[in-house]
Parts: C-alpha cells; structure tokens; sequence
C-alpha cells in the first residue's frame, strides 16, 4: 500500500500545503479520503488523474475536506466519457443531499450538465473519448456511513469510527484503512479521543490533526475539537501505532525551531516513528511497517 499526503494544510490559504487530502493505492483500487481546495491539483501531481479514483470516503463536510469534491466527480465524468464505473462515495450524513444538489437535476452543476449531455460539440468530445451517446450524467454512488460501519473493497476494508471535532453540528468521522501489508488510519479533524485509541489500535500508521503547540489552544473547546501536540502523542501511545503522521498544521507552528520541538516532546511520549507531514509525501507501507517515506511522485 502506498499512502500519499495530498493536502496537509487547513483552510487557511496556502501555497506550501492545501487543504486536507489523502491518497490510498492499495493495488486494485485508488481511494481518496477527504479533498478539501488543492487536494485534487495535489492528485495530479503525484501522477494521478480522476478516473484513476475507485473510491471517495469524506470524514465530515468543513469545506477544507471536501471542496474538491466536485472537481474530481466532473473531472472524472467528463475524462471518464462513460467508460468508467461511477465513483464510490462514503461519508457522513449529509453527503447525499451535498452531492444530490451538486451534481443532481437542478443542481449547482445542473447547467454546465445538460449542455455537455445535449450539445452536440460536447458529444463530439465524449465519443472522441470513446463514449457512446446517449451520454449519461455524473451519478456518485453515494452512501452515508456512522461509526461502527464497515466498508469492504476488493482486497481492503474500512472500518468507521467517531472523531472528537465539531459534533453535534457536523457529524465527523475517522477512518480505518486495513489491508494485507497492514492498516492505516485517518484520524479526520480530531482532538483527543478516546474512541479514535480504539479504532487505530495496532495500527502501523496514525494519520492524526496537529493544530496546535500545547499550551496555545485558543479555548478548551477549541483543544478538544483540534487537538495539539501533546494530545497526538497520548492517543498514539495508547493506541499503540507504529508511525505516527503530523498533519493538518497551522502555519505558525510549522516553523524551525518549533517544528523540531513539536516532534522532540513527542517522541518524549511515545516510542514510535514521528514524521512531519508533507504534501506530495509519500509512505510505503510493507509488511511489517512502514518501508519507505518520501517527498514527491
Ligand atoms: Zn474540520
């Protein structure tokens, strides 16, 4: 299994990290989790292209996870030109109803559509791209997943939990990816949780939020919601993870000198391996852990 880091930033605009997204290459099918705004150029350049995703599991709506949403369902229609299955989408209520007034009639791309369906130059295109008229519109399989779901592919299986973000307002998931060469799991957008200890046990990668230097949450909601440093080290050690991946920073604590200091006081912590999380980096994950990390495609 390959794990590639598409975005490891947060809504704030940045050039050096786009917003949350994660690539899962696990032989048989491409997964993506989560494609907040910058997510799907990431895609790109890590070599990939939209009808190359099987499948899409989203862990809550914060636009900095799902942004990209519809770029990668009309990229891959348009590419796809009807010979390719429908993506595979999974994420928490109300994913239906987003993609429903996404992509479904009357919808926000329901123009843009019914002219790439009906104009003739546009049918031109599909059939030069292999389709075969009646072209039909872009149609995701979606499916609303909660906590305690499990979700099997061809040679993977995903096992949902409860993230500690911004319930009751949005319902937030984290994911656990367990294939052959071992398991992976994305913690979402999460502060400590003790349910996410649970579904990353063993695991030989935790993928976990790291918002904050603690000490410098802005409130205690705001530390249980996102979480910081010391937590993430707590949680893995509990766990039990091999590899614990940072993500999701903030630019002022991705700084020298603080960075270095976030991994020291965790390693303090935990026994395991620390990285810093990158765009475009990339994790191989053999049995038994993780082989190889690095930067680029
Ligand atoms: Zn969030």
């Amino acid at each position: 299994m390959k794990i590639t880091l598409l975005g490891t930033g947060t809504p704030a605009p940045s050039l050096k990290r786009q917003s949350s997204g994660y690539l899962l290459d696990v032989g048989d099918d491409l997964i993506v989790m989560d494609h907040g705004p910058g997510a799907h150029h990431r895609l790109i350049e890590s070599g990939h292209r939209a009808v190359d995703v099987t499948h899409a599991f989203f862990s809550h709506l914060h636009y900095d996870h799902c942004m990209d949403y519809g770029r990668l369902v009309l990229q891959r229609w348009d590419m796809g030109a009807d010979r390719i299955p429908d993506l595979e989408v999974f994420g928490p209520t109300p994913i239906a109803r987003m993609s429903d007034l996404l992509f479904g009639e009357e919808g926000v791309y329901d123009a843009d559509v019914r002219a790439r369906v009906s104009h003739q130059s546009s049918l031109d295109v599909f059939e030069a791209r292999g389709g075969e008229p009646p072209r039909k519109r872009p149609a995701p399989r979606v499916k609303e997943v909660h906590a305690g779901d499990v979700i099997s592919g061809r040679s993977w299986r995903v096992t949902v939990g409860n993230a500690s973000h911004v319930q009751p307002q949005l319902e937030c998931l984290a994911f656990r990816l367990d294939v052959a060469e071992g398991s992976v799991c994305y913690s979402g957008d999460s502060g400590a949780s003790d349910e996410i200890v649970e579904l990353a046990r063993g695991c030989d990668v935790l993928i976990h939020m790291n918002h904050y230097l603690s000490g410098t949450e802005p409130s205690a909601a705001y530390r249980r919601a996102c979480g910081s440093h010391r937590d993430n080290a707590g949680v893995a050690k509990r766990a039990g993870v091999k590899t614990l991946v940072l993500t999701h920073f903030l630019a002022q604590i991705d700084q020298p000198g603080v960075r270095e200091r976030i991994v020291q006081e965790i390693r303090e912590e935990f026994d395991g391996t620390v990285i810093w999380g990158e765009d475009l980096m990339q994790l191989t994950l053999e049995a038994p852990g993780v082989a190889k990390v690095s930067i680029g495609s």
